[in-house]
């Protein structure tokens, strides 16, 4: 049976994998909600992370947060855009990774999650760590298994 012990992704660690900071889309907890929500319909992405002003990771901020926030009886109040900033609606509770940990260790973190974050021992953001990517890595692995039986 294949072996994700004994097989090369052993080797590979988060750092392998990541997206790098510098080309993730992210908002600061300051900013107001209208620019998040102009963040994540530019960028296509449903979440991105919060940093505070010195880049460390603070949670995460979602389309449907946002929506729910400004969602009234009859209508969206989309005054509260420009009223509410992002640390009062983003989410803290999220799981995060360090660059240094494990395939076996990213995988089970993304099990729940599409992204999660990558964050070092003094809380900066490091990057992020995409289902997409363990998925395809994982696929490449038992392919190369299969092929070498
Ligand atoms: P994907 O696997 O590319 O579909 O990405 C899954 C989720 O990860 C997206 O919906 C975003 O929430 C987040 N994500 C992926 N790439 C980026 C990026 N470059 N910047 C910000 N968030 C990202």
């Amino acid at each position: 049976m294949f072996s994700v012990q004994s097989s090369e992704l052993q080797q590979i660690s988060v750092e392998d994998l990541m997206i790098p900071a510098e080309k993730v889309a992210h908002v600061q907890n300051q900013n107001p909600l209208e620019h998040a929500l102009l963040v994540l319909v530019k960028s296509g992405y449903s979440a991105v992370p919060v940093l505070n002003p010195s880049f460390r990771f603070e949670g995460i901020i979602s389309k449907t947060m946002i929506l729910d926030h400004i969602l009234g009886i009859e209508r969206f109040e989309v005054e509260k855009l420009s009223a509410a900033t992002v640390k009062e609606v983003m989410d803290r509770d999220v799981p995060t990774i360090n660059k240094k940990d494990s395939f076996l260790k990213a995988l089970k973190s993304v099990i729940n999650h599409p992204f999660v974050c990558v964050v070092d021992e003094d809380g900066l953001f490091d990057g992020i760590l995409t289902r997409r990517v363990i998925l395809k890595q994982l696929n490449r692995h038992l392919h190369e298994y299969n092929n070498g039986r």
